[in-house]
This record gives structure tokens, sequence and C-alpha cells, in this order.
């Protein structure tokens, strides 16, 4: 039996039908040359790919599952489940410009093969690990495409439960796109969830509640939100808003909806940033903002250039006096900034920002590799910044990476 290409003819195999172990890779090995490993999962392993015919590069997700003794039959069944489930989402939003395009897919009895469109760029996760912390303009831009992308998916019942930096993927022009819809899925209107799956640092709090009550009404698209909030969070402060070394306190952070912006990152972002952070992360996910609260926040309301320039005389009257406050602001802030001496170099470096700018750049530029390795070397350990925390976090490496569903 053939692999198929699903774009073409938008089927898959059932595994009722008698797949030969080889056909779908011997035909995606006819049709692509795989090249070096872009980025690793659970259960795939992601390569560069280059059409023979057109020389054109891709990206080729490969799910094995070979039976071998680190996998059970049933495991192995769970995974091509999903990954067909994975491959029916990939189509139903094919189109949408923030969304990985899904070009090509074969399979074989051990094997599938998905091919996308190539993000040279990598993930966003990555991106701001060579930047540390992002501008509010820079998120903005971030933020409002990919709450595009989530409105879109919840505007058909489709819950992505698993939004983080990682499946977060940068094009040529550095506009996102989103992928990995491996635990993404349909729902019908008002129906509920149960399982627990996720990444621990951005579960919404009813997704841990489901997991410790049984009797739990469940969730829904709300759970997109929370990710969505933690990740806006991340962006401007580097760190995540709820992190603990121990995971089950980090949990019991996230279900009190225990964060604050207290850390220094935030003394230089704007009040509006702080309440729409805010209004995504709350507990309670019928008070939470939906995808078009979000979107409708001043905070991505900007000024068009071509807008400015044609102000009415009020809205420059109100443009003139906004700019006068945020220059006083500016001078009084200025005024009270204490002179930079030996002395408080010596004391507190970190309190001086230009001082803590590079010193969290360093921390990033040495162990920039090691932030992503698992849930006790989180990106947040960098930012407690006393050598003893840190030494503690390497020290504590013997923890597996909790990855995906825990
Ligand atoms: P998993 O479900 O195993 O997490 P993903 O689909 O998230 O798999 O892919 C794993 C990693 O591979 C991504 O985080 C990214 O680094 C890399 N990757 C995936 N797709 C692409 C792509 N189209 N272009 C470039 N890199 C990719
Ligand atoms: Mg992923």
């Amino acid at each position: 039996m053939r692999g198929q290409s699903c774009c073409a003819d938008h089927s898959i195999m059932t595994k009722e039908e008698e797949i030969p172990d080889w056909v779908g890779a011997q035909e995606f090995y006819d049709k692509y040359e795989p090249k070096e490993i872009l980025g690793r999962g659970v259960s795939s392993v992601v390569r560069r790919c280059v059409d023979k015919r057109t020389s054109q590069d891709y990206a080729v997700k490969i799910i094995d599952i070979t039976p071998s003794d680190k996998m059970t039959p049933q495991e192995i069944e769970e995974i091509r489940d999903s990954t067909v489930k994975e491959i029916d989402i990939l189509k139903k939003v094919y189109g949408q410009e923030n969304i990985i395009q899904l070009k090509d897919c074969y399979e074989s009895k051990v094997f599938f093969f998905l091919v996308f469109d190539l993000m040279r760029k990598g993930e966003l996760f990555d991106y701001l690990t060579e930047k540390v912390t992002l501008s509010e303009k820079e998120t903005r831009n971030i933020m409002r495409a990919l709450l595009d992308v989530v409105h879109f998916l919840h505007e058909q019942n489709i819950v992505h439960r698993d939004l983080k930096p990682e499946n977060i993927l940068l094009d040529d022009e550095m506009h996102i796109k989103l992928t990995d819809f491996g635990f993404s899925v349909q729902i019908e209107s008002g129906q509920k969830l149960k399982e627990v799956c996720g990444t621990p640092v951005y579960l919404a709090p009813e997704i841990i509640q489901c997991s410790t009550d049984s009797g739990h009404e469940g969730y829904g698209t709300p759970v997109d939100i929370w990710s969505a909030g933690v990740i806006m969070y991340t962006l401007l402060a580097g760190s995540p808003p709820f992190w603990h070394r121990k995971q089950m306190l980090m949990l019991r952070m996230i279900l009190a909806g225990d964060y604050s912006f207290s850390s220094p990152e935030w003394d230089d972002r704007s009040d509006t940033v702080k309440d729409l952070i805010s209004r995504m992360l709350v507990v309670d996910p019928r008070q939470r903002y939906t995808a078009v609260d979000v979107l409708n926040h001043p905070f991505f309301s900007q000024y068009v250039v071509d807008e400015v320039r044609q102000l009415s005389p009020y809205r420059k009257f109100k443009v003139i006096c906004l700019t006068v406050l945020a220059t006083m602001r500016i001078y009084c802030s200025f005024r009270r900034v204490k002179p930079v001496t030996k002395e408080v170099i010596k004391s507190d470096p970190y309190a001086v920002k230009p001082i803590r700018k590079l010193i969290d750049a360093c921390a990033f530029k040495i162990y920039g590799h090691w932030v992503k390795k698992g849930q006790t070397q989180n990106r947040a350990a960098l930012f407690e910044n006393t050598p003893k925390a840190i030494l503690l976090s390497i020290a504590t490496e013997a923890d597996e990476p909790v990855h995906h569903i825990w």
C-alpha cells in the first residue's frame, strides 16, 4: 500500500489496513533527501530535507513507532493515533498565515514522515535566549499574530494545548508560525476535556485540577489563553511567571495564580501590558479573557503613522497632552536615578540596569545551551542570579526533562 501525500488527497491509511513496512518510507526517500537534525521531541526527530527534483529545502518530522523495548504496544498505538489526529488537525488549519503548512505526509508501518516548510530562523525560544528579553513593541507583534492564530483555532473549537516558545517558529521575515499540533483536539461546542497534557510551566490551573479531582468539570479553549499569558510574561521578563525547582511547588503556584511583576525587568514595562497579562493569567477560566478580548485590549491598539497624520483636532490635543505627560515622567524618573558609584556597583551590581542587562546577557551566552534541558534547568534559574542557585540547578541535572505528559 502506498504512503500518501495528505495535502493532495487528504487521506491517510487506517491502522486496520495492511501496510507493508517500507512503502511509505520508500516514497519519502525517493522524493526527499534527509539532512541534519533541527529538533527533537519525545517520539520524533525533525530534520532538514531537500526535494530532489526542485532542490527546495523543507523540514521533515519523522515519527518512529518501531516496536522496541522502550515502548509498549499500547504506547505505540497511542503515538500512531495521536499522529493521525495531528495530521487531521494540520489539514483543517491549512492556509492560516501564522500556522506551519503541512506540505506532504507519508506513512509506513513503523514511520510517519510529515513534511513542512522549513523555518530557518528556528524557535522563538532560541531567539529569546539570544535576546534575553524582548521589547514591548516586539512582544506586541508576536503576541498579536499568536492571538490571531488562537482566535482562528478557537473559532473552530480547536484547543492547541501545547502553546510554548519551543512550538513557535520564525520564518525568514521573523514572522511567527505555530507548530506542533500533537496535543491539539477539536471539541464539540460545550464539550469539556479532562486529559492531563501539556508542558508544566505553561499548564493552566484547570488542567492541574483535573489531575487531582476526578469530579472536576473539565477544561476547554481558555487553557490556550493561560499559556499565551505565560508566553507573554516570559518574553518581557525573560523568565516565566511560575517556576520552582520542585515541580510540585510550581504546580501549587499555578493553582494559586501566584505570580508577580516584582522582578526588576518589570520596572520599565507599561501598566497597559501588565494589565493585559493579569487578565490572561486569571485562575478561573470563566473570568479569563478570550482571544477576542485580548486582541481588543488597548495594548494592541497602536497608531499607524498615516492615522496620526490625519488626527482630528481633539485627538491631536490628546496626543500633545500625553507627550507632555510622558516627557515629565521621563524627566522625574531621570532625577530619581541615584548616581552609580563604585560602592553601589560593589554592593548590589544587579540593581543597576545596564549592569543587570550585561550580567543576564553573559549568563545566557554561557548557559544558553542549558536552559532548555529540563524542568530543573529552566531559564528562570538564570534570573535568580546567585551563584549558589545556579550551581544547585546544575547539580540537580539528574531529573529527566518532564517534557510533555507527566
Ligand atoms: P514534538 O511534537 O516532538 O515536540 P515539534 O513539531 O514541536 O515536535 O518539532 C520539534 C522541534 O523541531 C521544534 O521545536 C523545532 O525546533 C524543530 N522544528 C519543527 N518543525 C520545524 C520546521 N518546520 N522548521 C524548522 N524547525 C522545525
Ligand atoms: Mg514541540
